[in-house]
């Protein structure tokens, strides 16, 4: 099973006692009465009228849910019997809870334990660790969850660059024998845990230092734990399609289900190459090889201004060495030739202008603005050149992160079509109204019901569900959740398809998603009515082998 309350030993045992009790007492009504017990026990909730999009993919029905404890105990086109409460849905669409398999939900778990930007677009359970960034050990992060009152399920991955970090700090070289046993450890030990597997950053300090064989041997760890490997790639910009190569190739020779994590294709001379990836995702699961992809819906990406735009080289050795570097007048006269290019060809997408402020913690109120303007508020044309110095001074200063306008809407469509793509937002929990985050972490889920299925009709409303809720719970191995069905937990959410939308935008990211009337967790309500209720029945989730 996936699911373990920790920390709930004695309760357990109770618990396990009550059951041994009601076992006798359900043996002797049985030998009493004709008809099994269970079935005149009233509901905790009944939900009336829905569509009913099973998260199959299968086309929706109409029918009734019912919910007994954290589980759902009925599905049928009617059911009257007896229930503490009976919503009605009124034919507006009931669907598993949204499993989120790539977000930065530490950022702000902590503050926001109702996690509402989720909660608001259906979303029942968070991935933490992606991008090859987790707590290494992964255990007191997991313990002060457990300890944390909260809305939603939360669950993680172990990060290979932090392992590396942790190991052998942010260099560019390769581990001696004893540091690669110390990896290991670390990740059998996060395995053992709980992770559901090892995410790679490799684009980022220190994951783009790993060789490729160094990261199977991780993976290789990870696979005999039963968890998968889910990459940030190297290169989502000129390099992709031998990223995809390499994301396959650590699956197939790590022995482990392998994903593309946000697959995205960065930098106009670029565009269109999501043709071929997708090819290559075919022909490797055509060799039975299991490779998958998320995505998420927006033709702009967000990380830091430093790890975008400044080159791996520069950042080696944490913040100190780069600032030693940007002081030498040579070494950074080659750093700015080389983020000149980038804003030219990749994250900066041509123009300082589509690179956007997302926060700043040295001065806040930077965020919103463009590239562009900073240019401008330093005196100078917002040429790419001049631009390349302004990130310098970011840099300098500090650092942002920042949100890159770089991808093109055809590569988008093309990866979502795809029957091996899911959802995932790669967003965080925001503190409402602060900071300029991403919209994605408002609106990913709202936005592909309501821009590519109801308005440009990429995929179907049953496609979306499925690529939100079965196919994210398939690939952790949460086999009790993800699916309406009896006996699956009960993480539910009901929305109307004809008013579902994200409101977020770029220029106001501050903006929940509409058209979501219910959330329920583990057969508690969350949300109901535009209000997040007082239950927190969120529990942290193990992968178990
Ligand atoms: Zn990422």
């Amino acid at each position: 099973m996936s699911d373990t309350l920790n920390g709930n030993r004695g309760r357990r045992v109770r618990f396990a006692r009550k059951l041994a009790i009601l076992g006798v007492i359900a043996i002797l009504s049985f030998a009493l009465a004709p008809s099994p017990i269970a079935q005149n026990q009233p509901y905790d909730l009944v939900l009336r009228n829905g569509r009913v999009v099973d998260g199959t993919g299968s086309s929706w029905y109409r029918g009734d849910v019912a919910v007994r404890g954290d589980t759902i105990a009925r599905i049928a086109p009617s059911i009257t019997d007896s229930a503490a409460r009976v919503i009605d849905l009124a034919g507006q669409v009931i669907a598993p809870g949204f499993i989120d398999i790539h977000t930065h939900a530490r950022r702000g778990i902590f503050e926001v334990p109702t996690a509402d930007n989720y909660v608001r677009q259906g979303v029942t359970t968070l991935m933490e660790g992606p991008d090859g960034s987790s707590p290494v050990p992964l255990k007191p992060f997991l313990a002060r969850l457990e300890a944390l009152p909260k809305s939603v399920n939360i669950g993680s991955f172990i990060g290979q660059g932090s392992v590396r970090s942790a190991v052998i700090g942010e260099v560019n070289r390769r581990p001696t024998a004893e540091e690669f046993d110390k990896m290991r450890v670390l990740v059998e030990q996060g395995m053992k845990d709980g992770a559901f597997g090892l995410s790679s950053g490799l684009f980022y300090v220190p994951g783009t230092f790993t060789p490729t064989e160094e990261v199977i041997e991780l993976a290789r760890v990870a696979g005999r734990f039963g968890g998968i490997y889910i990459s940030h790639m190297r290169d989502e910009a000129s390099g992709v399609i031998e990223s995809v190569k390499e994301t396959i190739a650590i699956g197939e020779q790590g022995g482990l289900p392998t994903q593309v994590t946000h697959h995205k294709i960065i930098g106009q001379g670029n565009w269109g190459k999501s043709v071929d990836t997708l090819r290559l995702i075919d022909e490797a699961r055509a060799r039975g090889v299991d490779a998958t992809i998320d995505q998420y819906p927006y033709t702009a990406s967000s990380t830091s201004i430093q790890a975008a735009l400044l080159p791996a080289w520069a950042q080696e050795g944490g913040r100190a060495e780069t600032l030693k570097r940007l002081k030498d007048p040579s070494t950074r006269a080659r750093i700015k030739a080389e983020s000149i290019k980038i804003i030219r060809n990749e994250r900066g997408g041509g123009d300082p202008k589509n690179v956007v402020i997302a926060r700043c913690e040295w001065n806040p109120s930077l965020a919103g603005k463009t590239l562009a303007d900073v240019t401008r508020l330093r005196g100078m044309e917002p040429t790419v050149e001049n631009a390349a110095e302004a990130a310098l001074w970011i840099v300098e200063n500090g650092g942002c992160g920042g949100i890159f306008h770089s991808i093109n809407e055809a590569d988008l469509e093309r990866i979502l079509k795809h029957p091996a793509t899911m959802i995932g937002s790669d967003g965080e929990i925001p503190v409402f109204g602060k900071d300029h985050p991403h919209p994605r972490s408002y609106g990913t889920f709202a936005r592909v019901l309501a821009v590519y299925v109801r308005e440009r009709k990429t995929i179907t409303l049953e496609e979306a569900v499925r690529k939100m809720s079965s196919f994210p719970a398939a690939r952790l191995g949460l086999l009790d959740r993800g699916l309406l069905r009896p006996g699956m937990k009960a993480d539910i959410a009901v929305f109307d398809p004809a008013y579902v939308r994200d409101a977020a935008t770029f220029e106001q990211p501050h903006q929940y998603a509409e058209g979501f009337s219910l959330v329920i967790v583990n057969g508690q309500v969350v949300f109901e009515r535009d209000k997040m209720t007082a239950a927190r029945p969120g529990r942290v989730l193990y992968k178990r082998k």
